[in-house]
């Protein structure tokens, strides 16, 4: 077992009971939500709109009494009042930054903070290493606070930004760097690019560990960045708005850690009703400690579930399992979320399932789904794989499929491989 030793960026808010979270949680909700009613005029509005008082909100299980805001949201409201939107809860000269995001969307932060050096800590960041900060400084968040974050573990920051996969190459090398920070697949460019120079990339360039976070890290690529190149993978989980990574890995790298600074719910997107561990559903969060900034239950809009076992490293936050897609791509079928990648996964995973068709249909008034299967090979054992593939599908989306058909070659198009729901609600 691997136990990470306490450090300056491992807290005791990392290793705190479930008890202890719950309380320190309730405490932090209140007097975050008390604040933000009482300083930013948006929050007032937010909850007179749910006909709710401050008072009523003291627990993480009251949040379902507030309506999420999401991105679409809160641009309408910066545009009815700019240019905050009545969000900022502090006097406007109190603002360290301006964050743009696409809209333009116009976030604060209102000062400097120390935690999401936590995410990097965990990761191994130190002092001595070269980190290379491959992510924009250009009006979004990421690069500026990455950068610091970084630095607050010890190690040196090379400026980079985005783009220019040769210049960074050259610079890697140059500059012996030991980290990369970016996107999964940046690294990918990197690698082959640096190949195709006629690189050894485990020669001529220095990567020991790499921290990525903007795309989910695939398990094959996260296999290849490990095992071919000897660059060990930490992934977190980062939102604009509420500004930062809220979930990261540790070296057990078996989900992301959730950081105690924010209160993240996994919520059915319709009602916000919260779900419980294992349940897909959108990731809501609430920030406890930029409390200038009064985002209450901002809804990321992506998927993911959370599961409650304890970690060995020692850090007890429940872990976030990964993203599994945006809440448009997901259908609710009696009352789980299927996300058409996890149902994917699921059936493609079997190599003799050439297409797949899932029909989502209802019969007395009961959700019923039909998956329909081409086979690459018709000698196939029907009635194993069939069980075999409910089995899996259960794994993985939790849900049982009423009825596989396997049907003859050709029947289903390009176009209608996927998820397809034919409920009408009349
Ligand atoms: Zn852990």
């Amino acid at each position: 077992m691997v136990v990470t030793p306490k450090g300056e960026f491992f807290d005791e808010l990392e290793t705190m009971s479930p008890t202890d979270r719950f309380e320190y949680q309730n405490k932090k909700l209140a007097e975050t939500v008390a604040y933000a009613y009482k300083h930013a005029s948006a929050v007032r509005k937010l909850f007179e709109r749910a006909g709710v008082i401050p008072d009523k909100v003291r627990t993480v299980k009251d949040l379902e009494k507030l309506p999420i805001t999401r991105k679409t949201d809160l641009l309408e409201m910066q545009k009815a009042d700019l240019p905050f939107g009545g969000v900022l809860a502090t006097s406007p000269e109190k603002v360290e930054r301006v964050f743009i995001s696409p809209g333009p969307i116009y976030e604060i932060q209102p000062s400097r903070v120390k935690w999401f050096a936590k995410s990097f800590w965990a990761a191994g960041f130190r002092k001595g290493d070269v980190v290379i900060n491959t992510f924009t400084y250009h009006m979004s968040p990421a690069g500026i606070l990455f950068h610091e974050a970084i630095r607050d573990c010890g190690a040196t920051v090379v400026v980079a930004g985005t783009g220019n996969t040769d210049l960074q190459i050259q610079i890697m090398k140059d500059l012996k760097v030991t980290g990369f920070v970016g996107t999964p697949s940046f690294l990918n460019t990197v690698i082959k690019r640096a190949e195709e120079m006629g690189n050894n990339v485990k020669k001529d360039l220095y990567i020991k560990r790499s921290w990525f976070t903007g795309e989910m890290l695939p398990p094959s690529l996260r296999k290849t960045f490990e095992n071919d190149y000897g660059i060990d993978t930490y992934q977190a989980y980062a939102v604009t708005e509420p500004g930062g990574a809220i979930a990261y890995e540790c070296k057990q790298k078996n989900g992301m850690h959730l950081m105690d600074e924010y209160i993240t719910e996994i919520v059915d997107p319709e009602s916000g009703r919260q779900l419980g561990p294992g349940e897909v559903g959108e990731i809501v969060t609430t920030q406890l400690q930029n409390k200038d900034w009064g985002l209450i239950r901002f809804g990321t809009g992506d998927l993911s579930s959370y599961v409650t076992e304890r970690c060995p490293c020692g850090r007890t936050a429940y872990r976030l399992t990964g993203i599994v897609g945006r809440a448009g791509d997901a259908v609710k079928v009696r009352g789980m979320f299927i996300v058409a990648k996890q149902a994917e996964q699921a059936i493609l995973s079997f190599g003799v399932v050439a297409r797949y068709q899932l029909l989502v249909g209802r019969r007395e008034h009961r959700d019923e789904m039909t998956l329909k299967i081409e086979l690459k090979d018709s000698g196939t054992n029907k009635e194993k794989l069939a069980i075999d593939i409910n089995n899996k599908f259960q794994d993985i989306c939790r849900i049982k499929i009423d009825k596989i058909e396997f049907v003859s070659t050709g029947t289903i198009s390009d176009k209608q491989q996927g998820i397809k729901d034919e409920r009408k609600w009349e």
